[in-house]
């Protein structure tokens, strides 16, 4: 069988889709698969295919330039930073999916096509940890009671809670150093507390995290780039 994917010089993994009627290959970035995709007919040979994602040199550059910092491919040899640890992610070809983290190295193991997305599961899986550590440990001080604490990919804000005392993280903010993620928790617990942003709401944030203005101003600051396609 043909392979479904083609990785170019400059490190751009393109999908391949054969399509039976198709006349003409064509190339585009696909929001829903969060991948490059070249369409081509199902019967074009596949080194046709891949000088076509080869020539496409100028397209991969102005794409990349119209893209707003927010929505960066993360590619293999990329830097992230991690709970504010800069580390290098690493692909490593292997039948099994896992991520390891060794020094400064993020190895994420398994099929090149899958990699954005066992990259992106790992980092949900550490965020999902450690909102649920610092939002008991919260809760806990101030005496209040979650019901459940779900992990997102919002897209407008990074918590919110409501009166039943469900709270809802955005898994992003893993990107940020680890200080700015349990502020997020201790803002989201006060409002077990205080269902407002009232004086006496920040005198709950505040005893659990006294830096807190200084951390709410990093991540108003830095949002834009906790966004980036994986
Ligand atoms: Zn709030």
């Amino acid at each position: 069988m043909q392979p479904q994917t083609y990785t170019t010089a400059c490190g751009k993994t393109v999908l391949i889709q054969r399509k039976l009627f198709l006349k003409k290959l064509t190339l585009r970035f696909s929001k829903k698969q969060k991948a490059f995709v070249v369409s081509a007919p199902s019967l074009l040979s596949f080194s046709k295919v891949t000088n076509f994602i080869d020539s496409a040199h100028a397209w991969f550059a102005k794409m990349e330039a119209h893209q707003p910092k927010a929505l960066r491919i993360i590619a293999p040899g990329d830097s992230i930073s991690v709970l504010g640890n800069i580390v290098r992610v690493d692909f490593i070809q292997s039948p099994k999916s896992m991520v390891v983290l060794k020094d400064a190295v993020l190895e994420v193991h398994g099929i090149q096509s899958k990699f954005g997305q066992t990259l992106s599961k790992y980092l949900k899986d550490l965020a999902s940890q450690k909102f649920s550590q610092y939002s008991h440990e919260y809760a806990a001080v101030l005496g209040v009671k979650i019901n459940q604490i779900v992990i997102k990919d919002m897209k407008t804000r990074f918590g919110s809670c409501s009166s039943f005392g469900n709270l809802n993280y955005c898994w992003r903010v893993v990107l940020a150093p680890e200080p700015v993620l349990a502020y997020l928790c201790a803002h989201e617990v006060s409002h077990l507390k205080e269902m407002n942003h009232s004086k006496k709401f920040w005198t709950h944030v505040e005893r659990l995290c006294p830096d807190y203005k200084n951390l709410q101003k990093w991540l108003k600051q830095h949002s834009k780039e906790l966004f980036m396609h994986f």
